[in-house]
């Protein structure tokens, strides 16, 4: 990109001038109902950004603070009559304060530098600071650290983030599941299963479980060892440049006239890997494979229901509710319901029900589970506060976000919480962990996989 080059301006404008200030998304929007200020709402931040496009305002700190403190949620797109397209304003804003460093200083360079421009940009090394982490975590060092108060001499943030520092797990998703996993009682489907970052050292068991209800849906799953970010954490973070080379490398690595369609468990991903098009618009040599692949990239909930889920056979009160008991029997706030059903309530992520709108299928996939009750959350839509790196980012709001959400999930009686979201699955684990919550976190995908297991 050139010094003049302005994403905003570049913007196609019927994108830019579509918000008919009908202030119908702001009863949505989890910032504007923290503070109810115009300017923390979609509708304010739009006119900021129109602003800058027709050359009435620059660039500021002010505003990249300002759109630093939206989630990008989209929850606004959602409620939005006039369809305005806020996830491509808010990428492109982003993209602008990044290139306008406005927002630069000497830490924040540092930590960008180090996550967004080098460790996410090959997973081996990822991999190799997860492994580093495992067995800081299994030789019993962190818990060591943890009970020796030892930690309290840091400062409170510091010691926010170390409580935030997830569990690795024991093996990555290359240990876990072979490069082609054939499909159960003949092929129907041959896809690609991507198995993410952050998702393959915290959840690659549940990378294994998307694998296995594939198979079991007579998919053909192609999942090779060695993998690249989708690029989504660039994007959102004003990485331009860098969201496209990743973009250009997945096409590569998964051509997509290959694949009957490509899968993606968390929604976070698969929100952003659906417009790889968009993001390849003026590159001539991909734009017409990023059209095709935008097709093919499917949300696991979304396959499974498409192509007509099998409905897992096993009986009532069978080992998917024993795999449970000990969470229902050692939490009386939540066992509200004497019987033998695993009450599960269902969190929408973000990017899953906004994002892609995929709302019904996840429930759908839910329901289909013996044995299993279904309880609605009350704002189950409502974002949770990760929003990426949100929570790393804007403690305070997240916080208040999670206690919400807790507090919902805790109203309905549930014993677990489902959610297709690495970066939700994380924060509620946390948020339950906080308030000493014995509530089970899990993918519904995992509780599919189980189901069908509990038929052997
Ligand atoms: S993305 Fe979310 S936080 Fe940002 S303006 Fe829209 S509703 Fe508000
Ligand atoms: S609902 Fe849509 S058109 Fe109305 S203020 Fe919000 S963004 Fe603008």
């Amino acid at each position: 990109m050139n010094a003049g080059h302005s994403h905003l301006k570049a913007l196609d404008y019927s994108i830019v001038q579509q918000c008919m200030h009908c202030g119908l998304c702001l009863p949505t929007c989890p910032t504007y109902d923290a503070t109810k200020l115009e300017r923390n709402s979609p509708r304010g931040r739009i006119a900021l950004m129109r602003a800058i496009a027709d050359d009435r305002l620059d660039v500021t700190k002010a505003f990249g603070d300002e759109m630093y403190f939206c989630l990008g949620c989209l929850a606004c797109q959602t409620a939005c009559p006039a369809g305005v397209n806020y996830a491509e304003l808010f990428e492109h804003a982003r993209a602008e304060i990044e290139e306008k460093r406005v927002l630069a200083s000497p830490k924040r360079n540092f930590i960008r530098g180090f996550a967004v421009g080098w460790l996410f940009m090959d997973l081996r090394r990822l991999e190799l600071l997860g492994k580093a982490l495992r067995l800081y975590q299994q030789l019993g060092l962190q818990t060591l650290l943890r009970r020796s108060g030892a930690l309290k001499l840091l400062p409170k943030r510091l010691q926010e983030l170390e409580a935030m520092t997830p569990h690795v797990q024991p093996a990555f998703s290359s240990d876990l599941i072979e490069p082609v996993t054939p499909a159960e009682n003949g092929r129907k489907f041959r896809v690609a299963m991507l198995t993410g970052c952050a998702q393959d050292l915290t959840f690659s068991d549940v990378n294994r479980d998307t694998v296995e209800v594939l198979a079991q849906n007579g998919c053909e799953v192609v999942t090779p060892p060695e993998q690249s970010c989708c690029g989504s954490l660039h994007a959102h973070n004003g990485e331009w440049t860098l969201a496209q080379q990743l973009a250009r490398r997945n096409i590569d690595q998964f051509p997509p006239e290959q694949f009957d369609a490509i899968i993606t468990n968390a929604g976070g991903c698969g929100s952003h890997l659906k417009h790889y098009a968009k993001l390849l618009a003026d590159d001539p040599a991909y734009l017409k494979r990023a059209k095709v692949w935008d097709a093919k990239v499917k949300d696991i909930h979304e396959w499974i229901v498409e192509i007509g889920m099998r409905f897992p056979t096993m009986s009532r009160s069978s080992s998917l509710n024993e795999a449970h008991s000990e969470i229902r029997n050692s939490q009386s706030l939540l066992t509200s319901a004497a019987t033998s059903e695993m009450v599960v309530t269902y969190h929408e992520s973000c990017h899953l029900s906004h994002g892609q709108k995929v709302v019904s299928q996840p429930r759908q996939l839910l329901q289909a589970i013996p044995g299993l009750k279904l309880v609605e959350l009350p704002e189950a839509s409502w974002c949770c506060g990760s929003a990426g790196i949100y929570n790393l980012t804007q403690p305070e709001m997240a916080n208040d976000l999670l206690a919400r959400k807790i507090k919902h999930i805790k109203s309905t009686g549930a014993t677990t919480v489902a959610t297709g979201n690495p970066g939700c699955l994380l924060q509620l684990i946390n948020g339950a962990a906080k308030e000493g919550l014995k509530l089970r976190v899990v993918h519904p995908v995992t509780l599919l996989a189980e189901a069908y297991r509990a038929e052997k």
